[in-house]
């Protein structure tokens, strides 16, 4: 197509020639009237200039013409001798049929998600499912292509958008109509969607109860406890821990989307984790004195330094320091342990003696809101986030978070670098 251009520009030079060829006849012409040349000399010099003009420009005509379609008729959609590599390389599974809806091939792909079939197998003899057979049924009679979403629950739940669709045949495919079932996969989007949806109906669940509760005890200070000062101040009391309880929930909603948000941007500054533990420890000191809990840190000597967000991994710690001292209370003891050789990675372990965690809960603690006891964590100001966090910045340091816990001996929470 670019050489369009071009050729327009050779036939208007090849016009301009000739074009001045019919002037030069004109002038002969002109020339020869005003002067004594005779008149027959003259119109056959003109005659012969004008041919030449009109049979030049004629014959350049279908030769632009002629290039003019060799630019543009590049063939679209040559056939490929390698179709076939193609359709088995694609990782969506597809399935070919005959207008009587048997299979014809399928890929590869198709092969791994619904296991080997053997040409000329009825399609109901593959897929049971009502919908995909009507829709196959019918885009073979109206030749318009169809779609239905399909979940199948073996091997794996999984949900497909199936489409059916006539296969348009350009070179000798014969007369026989062939027809494209494909399977787009769609179970990882559903997921997230399910995600997001639990977590916007948790984070209102989780904001409405204080809510609610700060509401019912302003109605009662309004009304019945109006004139008694004692309840008052037990009441506001009561008011003061939920808008707590409600700003740390906020805290920690913001928290997790600004990590979100710069999920794929790697830190890059240099922390030592020897300073930055002891920092931790110190800040966690009233709590663990309220608790009765003792931080024990064992750190080895000199620097261990780690690529990382100080601010982060700050947090990363406190977490699971705060959640060692809360739940494993009863054990008196939390200890941190900062490893580092010249041959391992660098890992620094938080472990308790407290109650441990049933190992069915093990694998879910970092999912946002997932708490072994609601009552529980509520009861130790907790919102459900805390692991959350902590695994979202640990993706961001490309660290593991490793967590091992035996029933009334203690759990252990490993970060390893
Ligand atoms: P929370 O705000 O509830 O503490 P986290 O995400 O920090 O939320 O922790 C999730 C849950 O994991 C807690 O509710 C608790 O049940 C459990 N958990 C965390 N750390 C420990 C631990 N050291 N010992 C026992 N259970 C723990």
């Amino acid at each position: 197509m670019e050489d369009t251009p071009a050729i327009w520009r050779t036939f208007l030079t090849q016009l301009r020639d000739n074009l001045a060829l019919a002037v030069i006849a004109v002038l002969i012409l002109a020339a020869a009237l005003l002067t004594d040349v005779d008149p027959m000399i003259a119109t056959i010099l003109w005659a012969m200039a004008l041919g030449t003009a009109v049979f030049r420009t004629a014959r350049a005509v279908p030769e632009v013409i002629q290039a003019k379609t060799d630019a543009v008729a590049i063939p679209a959609a040559a056939p490929l001798e390698t179709t076939d590599d193609i359709i088995d390389a694609l990782d969506m599974p597809i399935v070919v049929l005959a207008e009587d809806a048997s299979i014809v091939s399928q890929n590869r792909a198709a092969e791994r998600s619904f296991g080997p079939v053997s040409a000329g197998l009825h399609v109901s003899a593959r897929w049971r499912s009502p919908g995909i057979l009507d829709m196959i049924r019918e885009t073979i009679t109206t030749g318009e292509p169809n779609q239905i979403e399909h979940s199948e629950r073996l091997p794996s739940e999984r949900v497909y958008i199936v489409r059916i669709g006539p296969i348009r045949r350009r070179n000798d495919g014969g007369d026989a109509r062939l027809f494209l079932l494909s399977f787009r996969d769609i179970s990882d989007l559903r997921r997230l969607d399910r995600m997001r949806s639990d977590f916007v109906a948790n984070a209102s669940h989780e904001l409405r109860t204080p809510l609610a509760s700060l509401r019912g005890f302003l109605e009662t200070l309004q009304g019945p406890a109006r004139n008694d000062p004692k309840a008052q101040e037990r009441f506001i009391g009561i008011m003061l821990e939920q808008a707590n309880r409600m700003s740390r929930l906020v805290d920690d909603l913001l928290s997790l989307s600004r990590l979100e948000l710069k999920a794929h941007i790697a830190p890059d500054e240099r922390v030592d984790l020897v300073p930055l533990l002891g920092h931790v420890r110190d800040s966690l000191m009233p709590l663990a004195g309220d608790l009765d809990v003792d931080i024990r840190l064992h750190l080895p000597e000199g620097k261990v330094e780690v690529v990382g967000d100080r601010d982060e991994l700050v947090q990363v710690f406190e977490n699971l320091i705060e959640n060692a001292c809360k739940y494993g209370q009863e054990g008196k003891t939390v200890d941190v342990y900062l490893r580092s050789g010249a041959e391992s990675p660098v890992e620094v372990s938080v472990i308790d003696q407290g109650p441990g965690i049933p190992a069915e809960h093990v694998p879910r603690l970092t999912e946002r809101f997932y708490r072994v006891s609601a009552t529980d964590s509520r009861s130790k100001k907790g919102t459900g986030l805390g692991l959350a966090i902590v695994k979202h910045i640990l993706t961001r340091h490309r660290a593991r978070l490793i967590i091992k816990s035996e029933i009334d001996k203690g759990t252990e929470f490993t970060v390893r670098f």
